[in-house]
């Protein structure tokens, strides 16, 4: 199917599940995350409307950047080893996988101008998850304010593996409810207003329950049928 056709789909999703919250659409950024998908695919993509592009490794990136450049707005959504960020530092606009204190070193030091970080939480505490607990997310958080190129625009998190809708909610409501905590520091550096949440599977529940910035992969841009 072309992108076109599973964006309409996606769309029509994305205004019933705002309708059911009241919330507009526009408050939501739809990242199509091209990480298993050809360049080609990518820039047809970009063609049908999408204006913002997910990859989860450096080389996906470079790869396409190569054809559509600054075009998309580009963001990293990966695990970001610390020696690969000067590869990308001046190709995304958004960090999505800011998990740790040396990588926020990198960034600061590498960074030309102050860069979008959203810092990703294992809301569910599952062992096989990356990124912080809620309790060392606010900690770490505070710890940022010395790096003058790090702004923390939010928070990220992947859901855990499951249909459950309940535990999916559960996890969303949790990162949203962090994310309250955290705006009511007042930080200047983490205003922390955005909520990456939600893939293919779990978008409208995910912005049922306040994400701003979706990823989603196959649903999307899947090559499949
Ligand atoms: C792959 C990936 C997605 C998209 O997954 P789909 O299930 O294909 O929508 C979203 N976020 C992250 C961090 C990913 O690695």
């Amino acid at each position: 199917m072309k992108v076109a056709a599973k964006l309409e789909h996606i769309n029509e999703q994305i205004v019933g599940a705002c309708r059911t919250v009241n919330r507009k659409p526009d408050e939501i950024k739809v990242i199509a995350v091209t990480k298993y998908v050809s360049t080609e695919r990518a820039v047809e993509a970009v063609e049908a409307g999408i204006l913002n592009l997910g990859e989860n490794r450096d080389e996906g990136l470079l790869k396409k950047w190569e054809v559509l450049g600054d075009k998309p707005n580009w963001h990293f959504i990966g695990t970001l080893q610390t020696r690969k960020v000067k590869n990308i530092i001046d190709k995304v606009e958004y960090i999505h996988s800011l998990d740790r204190f040396s990588l926020a070193e990198e960034i600061n030091k590498r960074a030309v101008k102050p860069v979008k970080c959203l810092v990703q939480v294992n809301i569910s505490e599952e062992e096989s998850k990356h990124g912080l607990t809620p309790e060392e997310a606010i900690e770490f958080i505070k710890q940022l304010q010395p790096l003058e190129n790090i702004r923390v625009e939010g928070l990220m998190t992947m859901a855990p593996f499951t249909d459950d809708e309940n535990m999916l909610r559960n996890s969303f409501r949790g990162l949203r409810k962090l994310r309250d905590q955290i705006m009511e520091l007042q930080l200047d550096y983490a205003p922390c207003t955005e909520l990456s949440m939600g893939m293919s599977n779990d978008f409208a529940i995910a912005i049922e329950e306040g994400a701003t910035m979706v990823r989603i992969g196959t649903a999307l841009v899947g090559e499949d049928g």
